[in-house]
Parts: structure tokens; sequence; C-alpha cells
């Protein structure tokens, strides 16, 4: 009994734990928005709060299997989270951290271009779409079925591979930060990164804006390794800010208004 319910407050507070998270960094992201294009949230509260809605609700889902994993971790230890940095060579840290991105991203590919499918993207994928052009609080905007095939993927890694509570924590950051800032409508990140030499295999939000413009191509989470090895990489978004209603328009040239590049890019002054 004293079991069972050690693992129900687990659940519970994994999933507190992700909705505040998702609070706090989406709108943490969404203030940082309004700030920079005043007005970009305008006309969009029905939006926002759909957004919202799906999002805690996929954050109870993502707490189950959390839960679970923490569960059992602490009392059979269950899970390869190691808490002394000499468990492991110092190396491992890097190398660890690398290698549950490029897994996460390897699901990640596969499943959303599963979902893409006709019949998985009408009862599945639908939801994450419905956000035309998504926001900040679009981060965990899934369907439930969406939000588990997301779930699982992190409690079943610590599982298999070691990791150091600290890694943990940075690919979990990652992981919240990069579902943010590629849903919130503008490059948080310098150009130079992003259409330099690093931002040919990394994703950031112009590569995914093109993904929710176009809807078939551009399907990774963290690289573009699997979208130009199956040539589903149609490169770089436009961000039509314009059109979002935004009065900072200044800041912004839409790719139709003469900032294009080779890449359908915008330009940002
Ligand atoms: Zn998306
Ligand atoms: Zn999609």
């Amino acid at each position: 009994m004293a079991l069972a319910s050690a693992l129900i407050l687990s659940v519970l507070a994994m999933s507190l734990i992700v909705g505040l998270r998702y609070l706090a960094a989406s709108g943490a992201f969404a203030w940082l928005t309004e700030r920079r294009f005043p007005g970009f949230h305008g006309g969009r509260a029905r939006q926002i709060r759909k957004e919202i809605g799906w999002s805690l609700a996929s954050a109870l889902i993502y707490g189950a299997p959390a839960g679970l994993v923490a569960w059992g971790w602490q009392q059979h230890g269950w899970t390869r989270i190691y808490t002394d940095a000499n468990d492991h060579a110092l190396w491992w840290m890097p190398v660890s951290i690398l290698l549950y991105l490029i897994l996460h991203d390897a699901w990640f590919y596969w499943t959303h271009r599963w979902m893409h499918r006709p019949g998985p993207f009408r009862i599945a994928h639908a939801v994450h779409h419905a956000s035309r052009p998504p926001t900040a609080w679009a981060a965990m905007s899934f369907h439930p079925l969406e939000a588990m095939t997301g779930a699982v993927v992190i409690p079943v890694l610590v599982l298999f591979i070691p990791i150091h509570y600290l890694a943990l924590l940075v690919v979990l950051t990652i992981m919240t930060v990069m579902g943010v800032t590629n849903h919130m409508g503008w490059e948080a990140f310098p150009q130079a990164l992003v259409r330099g030499r690093l931002g040919h295999w990394l994703i950031t939000a112009s590569h995914h804006q093109r993904h929710h413009q176009e809807y078939r191509c551009n399907y990774g989470l963290y690289f573009r390794f699997w979208d130009r090895l199956c040539r589903t990489d149609k490169g770089l978004g436009a961000f039509d800010i314009a059109a979002s209603g935004a009065d900072h328009r200044a800041d912004v040239v839409p790719a139709a208004a003469g900032g294009a590049s080779a890449d359908g890019a915008f330009r940002q002054r």
C-alpha cells in the first residue's frame, strides 16, 4: 500500500513539475516575444487557450512514465542515472548528452513522419498543426496519443544508458527550450549560427517554421541529418510577423518583401 501511494505521489509530482516547467518556459518566451513584437499574440486568445489546454493535458501524460521511472529509481535502483561524477569517465558527460539528443531526435523524426500519414495525422497529429502559426504556448500542444510517443523517450533511455543527473538536467533543459523557441514565430538564435555551418545540421525555429507551413518536410527535432538523409529537408522557412498582427513590423522584412534568400528566409535587422 505504501509502495502504491509512493508511486502515485511520484507520478503526480512529475506531472506537476512538467506542467510548471511548461508554464514557466512558454510564459517566459511568450513574454519575450510580446516585448520584441508588441501585439504578436493579439487576436489569438482562442488558439492560445487551446494550446495551453492540450499542453497541460500532455504534462499529465508526460508525468506518468517519468513518475514511474523516478519511483523505480528511488525504490529499486532501476535506472542508470548516477549522482557521483566519478562513477564514469568525465568525457562521458558530454557524450551522454549528445547521445540522448541523437536518439531522441531519431525517435522523433520517425514517429513524426509516421504521424504525417493520413490516418495517424487525423487521429493524433492534427492537434499540433491546428496552431497556424503556432506560438510559444504550443510547445507541448499535442493530442494525448502523440504526447504518449514523446513521454516514453527519456524514461526508457535512462533505464539503459548511464547519465549523470546534471547531464540529464541539461538534456531536459535543451528539450524544453527548443520545444518552446521552435514554435514561437521568430528566430531567437543569431543568424550567423542559423545560416552558418552549424545551422546546416542544427534545427532552430527557422527550420521548424517550414514544417508548420508545408507539413511534409523538416520533420526533425534537434538535428537535420535524418531530414537530409531522407531528402525531406526543404531548408529554412520564412516568418511573416506582419501577418501575426504585430506592430513591430520594422524589425522584420518578410520573405515576399525582399528579404528572401535561396532558403526562402526572412531578414531581421
Ligand atoms: Zn511543431
Ligand atoms: Zn508535424
